[in-house]
């Protein structure tokens, strides 16, 4: 499976930024990577990040709102979106989830708008310190999985992205064995919901992965890319993590 590396910019970008988008392009056109790769700027970049990125690379959103348009001030549909030029769109992350109160029920109704735009989702989901303390942080992710992707999911359309809140910006990340643990649990829940055709579905790992731990992270087995928030800021620190990808 190809593995996907994709950069979310968060609240971070403006127009000079489209600088680092370009920089990430000529490196991408001089090694042609071993994965694919994604950006995500903030929505009012996208369409300049299509222009810049000239097909080198995928361009992404961070969030869509479920109903394609409508009376919904400052929200941005996925047909919207997809117009501007993304081809992917993230939902569920846990900043969403936490400080936008976002359930599992609408991120699954944000999912389902980006496929019926035509737009891959990368679903996240993800356990607190606590939760993980508590010894509940397989249970959690499983609760949230089954309720955030959409009956209608396939492995063209849906992206996972297991995110441990704990290790988002805080430079932490879990070890290899949990990692490991997370993600067989993630592909046996798809497993028994999809049947065969959610072994093609790909789960990223997300939470402070830097060049310095990307070919521990990227090179476990059950991993099939990342998520990148922080790192993919600067396009070096990218490139360096596009280029730890195994060529498997
Ligand atoms: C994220 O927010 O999705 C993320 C993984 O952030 P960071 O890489 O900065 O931990």
């Amino acid at each position: 499976m190809r593995q996907l590396i994709a950069g979310n910019w968060k609240m971070n970008g403006f127009v000079r930024s489209l600088d680092e988008i370009r920089a990430v392009r000529k490196a991408l056109l001089t090694t042609p990577p071993a994965a694919d790769v994604l950006i995500c700027p903030p929505a009012t970049l996208i369409a300049r990040a299509v222009e810049a990125a000239q097909g080198a690379f995928s361009i992404g959103a961070q969030d869509c709102h479920a109903e394609p348009a409508g009376a919904f001030t400052g929200d941005l549909s996925a047909e919207m979106l997809r117009d501007a030029g993304a081809t992917a769109v993230i939902v569920g992350h846990s900043e969403r989830r936490q400080m936008h109160g976002e359930t599992s029920a609408q991120i699954a109704a944000k999912a389902s708008a980006a496929h019926r735009a035509g737009l891959l989702s990368i679903i996240c989901v993800g356990e607190s310190k606590k939760e993980r303390d508590a010894g509940s942080a397989i249970q959690v992710c499983a609760e949230q999985l089954g309720a955030s992707v959409p009956d209608c999911a396939t492995a063209m359309d849906t992206v996972i992205a297991y995110e441990p809140v704990w290790a988002i910006g805080s430079g932490r990340t879990p070890t290899g064995q949990e990692i490991d643990e997370m993600h067989r649990n993630i592909r046996d829940r798809l497993a028994q919901r999809f049947g065969q055709a959610a072994r093609a579905i790909r789960v990223l790992y997300g939470g402070s992965v830097k060049p310095t731990n990307a070919s521990q992270v990227l090179g476990l087995a059950c991993v099939d890319g990342a998520l990148i928030g922080g790192a993919s800021l600067k396009a070096s620190d990218l490139i360096a993590i596009v280029s730890a990808v195994p060529r498997r």
